[in-house]
């Protein structure tokens, strides 16, 4: 199959997954997880209506900025290191994995010099596996209050990885637990905080994570074939 008819295909899936649990698709969008890709394939998702690509990895993600000069939008969903936060500063839309307070800094000061304003998503680890990053679910909710004080930061909402399962059902209760967590830290009104995104489901269990309220789902393999 090319890159064309998988985002299509994706796209139908996403339709219906999210009909089906009496959600409007336009709700949920789809980021394409180009890590490891080249910009041809890049190029090749955009033609066929793509915008939005997630990146992994710092060293990666700044040669296609500057390679890539159709209108993509650009998210970050890998671990990030705070001193290479200043490669990408203002130029990507939106980062999906904060999980410490000395990174948010490190995105408000880079940000705060372009006199810009941040979104960012904050990484929970929900299944508390040593090889995942991301806060506790306590520890998320200390990080919300305090990047909530940052100027130049915004929060938008939570992202999680699970475990890997063959099963996609294997995930739900993560999923779950993590919409719980957007809801509790909802109800505590914390001043300029939207729980507006849950970024959750990846190419094997997206159809799940949008079952339990997903907002962004993050799919490589299933787009742009095995990395
Ligand atoms: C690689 C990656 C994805 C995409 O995974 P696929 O299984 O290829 O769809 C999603 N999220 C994160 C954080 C990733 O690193």
């Amino acid at each position: 199959m090319t890159i064309s008819a998988n985002i299509a295909m994706i796209n139908e899936r996403i339709r219906a997954a999210a009909e089906g649990a009496e959600r409007d698709p336009a709700t949920v969008r789809l980021v394409a997880v180009s890590k490891t890709r080249p910009a041809t394939d890049i190029c090749a998702a955009f033609l066929a209506g793509q915008t939005v690509f997630g990146e992994n990895y710092i060293q990666e993600l700044v040669p296609k900025l500057a390679e890539i000069r159709e209108d993509v939008q650009w998210h970050f969903i890998g671990h990030l290191q705070s001193n290479k936060v200043k490669y990408i500063a203002g130029r990507v839309a939106l980062i999906h994995s904060v999980d410490r307070i000395s990174l948010a800094q490190e995105i408000d000061r880079q940000w705060g010099r372009l006199g810009k304003v941040c979104d960012v998503l904050i990484q929970v680890n929900i299944s508390g596996e040593a090889t995942k990053s991301g806060t506790t679910e306590a520890g998320a909710i200390q990080l919300v209050r305090e990047s909530a004080l940052l100027p130049n930061i915004s929060v938008k909402g939570l992202m999680t990885m699970p475990p890997f399962f063959d099963d996609p059902d294997a995930a739900r209760p993560y999923f779950i637990e993590l919409r719980r967590l957007a809801e509790t830290i909802s109800e505590l009104q914390i001043a300029g905080v939207e729980m507006k995104e849950l970024s959750m489901g990846m190419s094997g269990d997206f159809e799940t994570a949008i079952q339990e309220g997903a907002t962004l789902v993050r799919i490589g393999t299933a787009i742009f074939g095995e990395r």
